[in-house]
């Protein structure tokens, strides 16, 4: 059978035309998008769950287009990594959380010192300039090297393993401290998790969702928390949206907790404000 190629097939189905369309419209609107200054930056707290202290914040990414509003990254984050777009919205996006952070130090008591975490995808983590932009993002913004966080997916970090422990071990030398994300939904094996220089595990939100009613998510959660914790990690549930939830990731000894249940992502001002009350969520 000959193959056809994506424009090939689209003669033959309108429906398909339509959609390579609008990726090509998409994708030369972000082409524009960072020299218009499009995007945003909004910040989630991370909480520690004994205390309610805010101890950290994620960085996510924005895009306010100009006819058809906001834009989530879900949308826009595949075409990016696709067409390598992604490399520099990442280091944009790197670079604005570095100076946020450093903004944000004189509104935070310093222990534990607010954590600036940033995600990364496949591609910026292949990306042979990936050291040298974190190590500009840093002398530029000032931020110290512990007080950034990356979040990489499990799927990267197991994906090529060689290349990947390099870089995460190239990131602690700087002391630059890593997490993986969305842990439990790709297919790590234990024993080559033993050997990554990780700092933190991020459980993945659809177990967070069952934690009570579900007695399988609940016991895969508590297996995480214990097995980060023997590992010498600390563990971060993420999509945290009810008391109850908070309530059994404290009896199992989860460190940290993110969801809607603490604050949805905030714009910078809104997060400024938040910092300046400093009172526990
Ligand atoms: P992620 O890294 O797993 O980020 C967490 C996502 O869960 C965010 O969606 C956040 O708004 C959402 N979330 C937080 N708490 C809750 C909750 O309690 N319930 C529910 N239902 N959702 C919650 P967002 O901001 O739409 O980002 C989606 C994904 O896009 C992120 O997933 C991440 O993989 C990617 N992304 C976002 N910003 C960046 C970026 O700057 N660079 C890269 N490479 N990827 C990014
Ligand atoms: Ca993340
Ligand atoms: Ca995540
Ligand atoms: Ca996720």
């Amino acid at each position: 059978k000959a193959k056809k190629g994506k424009l090939g097939y689209a003669l033959y189905d309108p429906s398909m035309h339509a959609e390579v369309l609008e990726r090509l419209r998409l994708e030369n609107d972000m082409r524009r998008a960072l020299e218009e200054e499009e995007f945003e930056v909004h910040y989630q707290p991370k909480v520690q769950l004994t205390t309610g202290a805010m101890t950290g914040v994620e960085a996510l990414v924005r895009w306010r287009h100009p006819e058809r509003g906001m834009i989530s990254p879900g949308q826009f984050i595949p075409l990016a990594e696709d067409t390598g777009l992604i490399v520099p919205i990442g280091m944009w996006v790197l670079e604005t959380a570095c100076r946020q952070a450093k903004e944000w130090e004189a509104l935070h008591p310093d222990s534990p010192p607010l954590m600036m975490a940033v995600n990364l995808s496949a591609r910026q983590f292949r990306h042979p300039s990936l050291m040298e932009d974190i190590l500009a993002a840093l002398q530029r913004s000032g931020l110290e090297p512990h007080k950034l966080q990356l979040e990489v997916t499990e799927s990267v970090v197991m994906d090529n393993s060689e290349h990947a422990i390099g870089v995460l071990r190239e990131l602690r030398k700087l002391g630059v401290k890593s997490a993986m994300d969305d842990f439990g939904t790709g297919y790590s094996s234990l024993g080559y998790l033993k050997t990554l220089p990780l700092s933190n595990l991020k459980v993945d939100r659809s177990f967070v969702k069952g934690l009570g009613d579900n007695a399988e998510d609940s016991a895969i959660v508590r297996l995480v928390v214990d097995l980060a914790h023997t590992l010498g990690l600390k563990v971060t549930a993420e999509g945290v949206e009810t008391a109850e939830q908070v309530a059994h990731l404290k009896e199992m000894g989860c460190d940290l907790g993110q969801g809607f249940y603490f604050s949805r992502p905030l714009a910078s001002e809104a997060m400024t404000e938040l910092l300046e009350a400093g009172v526990p969520l």
